[in-house]
């Protein structure tokens, strides 16, 4: 199954989140284009990183958006 990383954007989060489980990485405020550069190499490769079936037991996390 392929996942995808997903921008999104609402009032208590703003950042990348998962397709396939409920990973998520917050986006900091960001001053500069570079800083945002910098952030979404980082959201990538901690994307990557992930393992999915660990994450989807995380129901608890009533932040999540819907995405
Ligand atoms: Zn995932």
């Amino acid at each position: 199954m392929t996942r995808n990383m997903i921008w999104a954007e609402d009032e208590k989060f703003t950042g990348w989140c998962c397709s396939q489980c409920l990973w998520g990485i917050v986006a900091p405020r960001m001053e500069s284009t570079v800083a945002a550069l910098a952030f979404n190499r980082e959201a990538q490769k901690s994307f990557d990183g992930h393992a999915c079936a660990r994450h989807i037991q995380r129901e608890t996390m009533t932040s999540r958006p819907s995405c």
